[in-house]
C-alpha cells in the first residue's frame, strides 16, 4: 500500500475530507498520517481519526511559528494532551515540530521550543517529524545533541552537506509529491539510499501540478518519481517504502 506520512486533512471541510479519503483509497493509499499542529487542529485530527479509523492515524505537535505566539499555559496543555493521547494509543509520531527561520523570528526561543518536543518524542519513544525551513543546520544540531534516532526530515530543503549529515545519522527524508517538478527533491532522492526514504503530500500544500488543494491520493507521484530515479518498478518501490515506514513508525 501507499502511505502518506504527512498531511493536514483538517484544513478541509467535512465534505472535502470525505472525498479526499475516498480518492486516496481508490489510488491505493492505505494509510494517511494526519499532523495536528495546534491544540485546535489536534481536536480536528482526533475527529477525523474517529471517522476514518482504518486509514487515518495521528501525529501531534505545535507548528514552530505558531508556538511563538501561544501562551505558556496553552503550550503546556498541548504537551499534557499528547501524553494522554499517547497513553490511549492514539499517537504514532510527534510532529510536525521544529524551527522556521523564513521570517527570522526569535531563534533562541524556537530552539528551546524544539528541544522540548524532541525530549517529549524521546520520552514517549516516538518518531519525530521535523519541519526545518531555513533552519536545517540548527534542527540537525539539536537532534544530534539530544541523540534522537527515529527522525523524519519532512520536506527537507537543506544543501548537499546537510543531506549527507542526515543520511549518516540514519534518519529519514519524507519526499513530497512536488518532486514531480522539484529538482531539489529529485537530486536528494538520487543521493540518498532508498532505505531512508518515505513519502508525503503535506496536503493541502505542495500540489504536484502546482494546483490549489493537494490531497493524499497524489502521494503516488512521490512513489513514481522515486521508482523512476532508482530504476525499480513502482511495486518494488511501494514495498520498500512500506518497510521503511514500519522501521520508523512501528518499532
Ligand atoms: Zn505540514
Amino acid at each position: 500500500m501507499y502511505i502518506d506520512i504527512h498531511a493536514h486533512l483538517d484544513f478541509f471541510d467535512e465534505k472535502k475530507i470525505a472525498s479526499a479519503v475516498e480518492n486516496a483509497k481508490k489510488a491505493g493509499v492505505g494509510l494517511i498520517v494526519n499532523a495536528g499542529i495546534s491544540p485546535e487542529r489536534t481536536k480536528k485530527t482526533l475527529e477525523i481519526m474517529k471517522k476514518y479509523p482504518n486509514i487515518v492515524k495521528g501525529s501531534f505537535g505545535i507548528y514552530p511559528v505558531e508556538m511563538l505566539d501561544l501562551s505558556p499555559e496553552d503550550v503546556d496543555e498541548q504537551f499534557k494532551l499528547i501524553r494522554k493521547l499517547h497513553a490511549e494509543g492514539k499517537v504514532i509520531a510527534i510532529g510536525e515540530v521544529g524551527m522556521d527561520m523564513k521570517e527570522g523570528r526569535e531563534l533562541e526561543k524556537q530552539k528551546r521550543n524544539f528541544e522540548r518536543f524532541v525530549a517529549l518524542a524521546l520520552e514517549l519513544d516516538l518518531p519525530i517529524v521535523v519541519h526545518s525551513r531555513k533552519a536545517e543546520a540548527e534542527c540537525i544540531e539539536i537532534l544530534e545533541k539530544l541523540k534522537a534516532k527515529k527522525v523524519v526530515m519532512h520536506c527537507f530543503s537543506g544543501k548537499s552537506l546537510l543531506i549527507e549529515r542526515v543520511s549518516r545519522n540514519k534518519w529519514f527524508f519524507s519526499i513530497p509529491a512536488n518532486i514531480k517538478f522539484s529538482e531539489h527533491f529529485q537530486k536528494l532522492v538520487k543521493k540518498v539510499d532508498i532505505s531512508q526514504l518515505l513519502c508525503e503530500t503535506d496536503t493541502p500544500f505542495l500540489h504536484p501540478d502546482k494546483l490549489k488543494d493537494n490531497e493524499p491520493a497524489n502521494v503516488v507521484e512521490s512513489y513514481k518519481k522515486i521508482a523512476e530515479i532508482k530504476g525499480i518498478s513502482l511495486g518494488e518501490c511501494e514495498k520498500m517504502i512500506e518497510e521503511n515506514y514500519k522501521r520508523v513508525f512501528e518499532l
